[in-house]
């Protein structure tokens, strides 16, 4: 079951990150713009993902291909300067639905999965933007490209398969500091010249909107606890 919350706490909720967000920025010297909010619907309904839209909205991510597939296409006849990102692991035989709905898919992490989506955007004739997700606690059971592997995916991503890569994404540890994972984005964003940064969920959005992130992910605090 989806979880449904009210119109009305969406729109405060949205308006509360929002406010924190720049908030946080200015805290840290930053100018307040420039960081976008990226509204996590994962695990809550179209009527949630309306109201958010109705909020003024208008990007949005997904983890799972088949959710995002049953939610988005009716939105985005209904609202057409929607920007959807597909921030969940995404399977190489899911590489063509991916390339079909989403405008920026955040999470290639590895050669196959950058050569299914080249194939993709050859078959669908469609082109979303990329990011590198990176491994940067080098956990064994999550996604992303170890660090000492991100050259040679950048590599092979950019230069062999011509992919259109904008930045890297990263989901710190839940026992560490995640400030300093945010840092060591940053600073792989700039060797490898990229100019985006993903990151900060709910729980560490400030801190990343205080170290001037570029994209932060945002579900529960927005939506409410997932159906
Ligand atoms: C679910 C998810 C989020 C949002 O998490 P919340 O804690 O609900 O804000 C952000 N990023 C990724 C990759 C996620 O899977």
């Amino acid at each position: 079951m989806l979880a449904k919350p009210s119109e009305a706490d969406v729109a405060g909720n949205l308006a509360e990150v929002n406010s924190r967000i720049r908030a946080a920025r200015l805290s840290a010297g930053l100018a307040p713009e420039g960081t976008r909010l990226i509204a996590v619907g994962k695990g809550h309904d179209s009527a949630a993902m309306r109201a958010a839209c109705a909020a003024g909205q208008r990007l949005f991510g997904e983890n799972r291909v088949q959710e995002a597939e049953a939610k988005w296409p009716a939105l985005r006849a209904e609202v057409p300067d929607l920007e959807l990102h597909l921030i969940g692991r995404l399977q190489s035989n899911k590489a063509e639905a991916a390339v079909a709905l989403f405008d920026v898919i955040e999470t290639l992490d590895r050669p196959k999965l950058a050569r299914a989506i080249a194939a993709a955007i050859g078959s669908v004739g469609r082109r979303p933007r990329l990011m590198v997700q990176v491994n940067t606690g080098e956990e064994p059971q999550k996604g992303g490209v170890r660090p000492r592997d991100l050259a040679d995916l950048i590599a092979l991503a950019r230069d062999e398969l011509d992919l259109d890569i904008v930045g890297l994404m990263c989901i710190p540890p839940h026992d560490d500091d995640p400030a300093l994972h945010f840092a060591l984005l940053r600073e792989l964003a700039r060797r490898h010249e990229l100019p985006l940064i993903s990151a900060g969920m709910s729980a560490d959005y400030e801190i990343a909107a205080a170290m001037g992130a570029d994209l932060v992910r945002v579900g529960t605090a927005i939506f409410g606890p997932r159906g």
